[in-house]
């Protein structure tokens, strides 16, 4: 096994209640299933790394509060390393409502990241040591963008590969994007970063070229159930997603990511990464829910051994 990885970013707690219809301002709905979760990009991300046999450390920070016990509590189920999380007595551990209607599935959602949204520059310092053991950084943009920025400083300084996945989209520094060794947006926020939509293969392609313009090293835009487009330097294909049953596709994304870092530390190529990703993410939207959702590692081998032919 390779070195441990990182994975830094949201921890929040799900709150989703379903209901006949969402409410307009004002109304009150009366529901029919509620359902309390570890929840967060990051913490998503981070659960699939681990279930996936990553030796990934956690980096996350809670309130002093029940819904804190709600991460501390799966990380011990989960057997998780729990050392660098950070905790305060300053803020509420995050939140998402999220209202979904019953027969259309849509949604409608307030998140309120608390805590992991005041990352202080002494608590990333304190990351140094840890950083220097490891070989990975896997980050997203749903913490303060100073930590993620000091973060991201300090990885680069010590050589430590840096993942970004550009979610909840927002604008990023040219800075910040030279030191990203690898950007992993969907192609709504590939669009968004990039002004150039992403309908095509060639459109992908020139994603991509935006992105490597600005210094990222390699770019994989994924593309829900048509799978991922990734580009290097040497070369630039679509790896086609497996075919599965989806029934939940909510923190496919999450899935992706946190597949990627483990594959990647293990030592595989990007495009061996890239596969084994997908069929993680394959595995949990076939699955409700987004933690729970995440497969173990004897699953994702198994689908891989079963599935060989379908993806170059
Ligand atoms: P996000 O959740 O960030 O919007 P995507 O929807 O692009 O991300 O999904 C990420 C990856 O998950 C895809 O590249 C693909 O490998 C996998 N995936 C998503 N939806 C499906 C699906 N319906 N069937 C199979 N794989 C899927």
């Amino acid at each position: 096994m390779g070195k441990p990885v990182i994975v830094f970013g949201s921890f929040v707690v799900d709150l989703m209640g379903r209901a006949p219809h969402l409410p307009v301002p004002g109304e009150t709905v009366k529901g029919s299933i509620f359902k309390l979760g570890p929840g967060g990009k990051g913490f998503n991300q981070g659960v699939a790394a681990h279930k996936a046999g990553a030796d990934m450390i956690m980096v996350t920070k809670l309130g002093r509060d029940t819904f804190a016990e709600v991460a501390l509590n799966t990380m011990k189920q989960l057997h998780m390393d729990s050392s660098h999380v950070f905790q305060t007595d300053q803020a509420e551990t995050g939140a998402a409502l999220i209202m979904v209607e019953e027969h259309s599935s849509q949604n409608a959602i307030v998140v309120v990241p608390g805590a992991c949204n005041t990352i202080t520059e002494e608590e990333v310092s304190s990351l140094s040591d840890l950083l220097s053991q490891s070989g990975y950084l896997l980050t997203q943009l749903e913490t303060n963008g100073s930590a993620v920025e000091q973060l991201v400083d300090m990885a680069k300084a010590k050589g430590v590969k840096v993942i970004l996945n550009p979610a909840p989209v927002q604008p990023i520094s040219d800075s910040l994007l030279s030191r990203i060794d690898l950007i992993t947006p969907n192609e709504v926020e590939a669009e968004i970063l990039t002004g150039i939509p992403v309908t095509e293969e060639a459109k992908a392609g020139e994603a991509a070229d935006w992105f490597m313009a600005k210094g990222v090293k390699a770019v994989m835009i994924t593309l829900g159930s048509r799978g991922v487009y990734l580009a290097t330097k040497e070369k630039r294909s679509l790896i086609p997603a497996f075919r599965v049953e989806a029934i939940d596709t909510t923190g496919a994304g999450d899935a992706f990511n946190g597949g990627l870092v483990a594959a990647l530390a293990e030592g595989k190529n990007i495009w061996e990464a890239a596969r084994f990703a997908s069929a993680l993410a394959a595995l949990s939207v076939q699955r409700i829910g987004t933690t729970p959702s995440m497969p173990e590692r004897e699953e994702i081998d198994r689908f891989l051994a079963e599935h060989k032919e379908e993806v170059q």
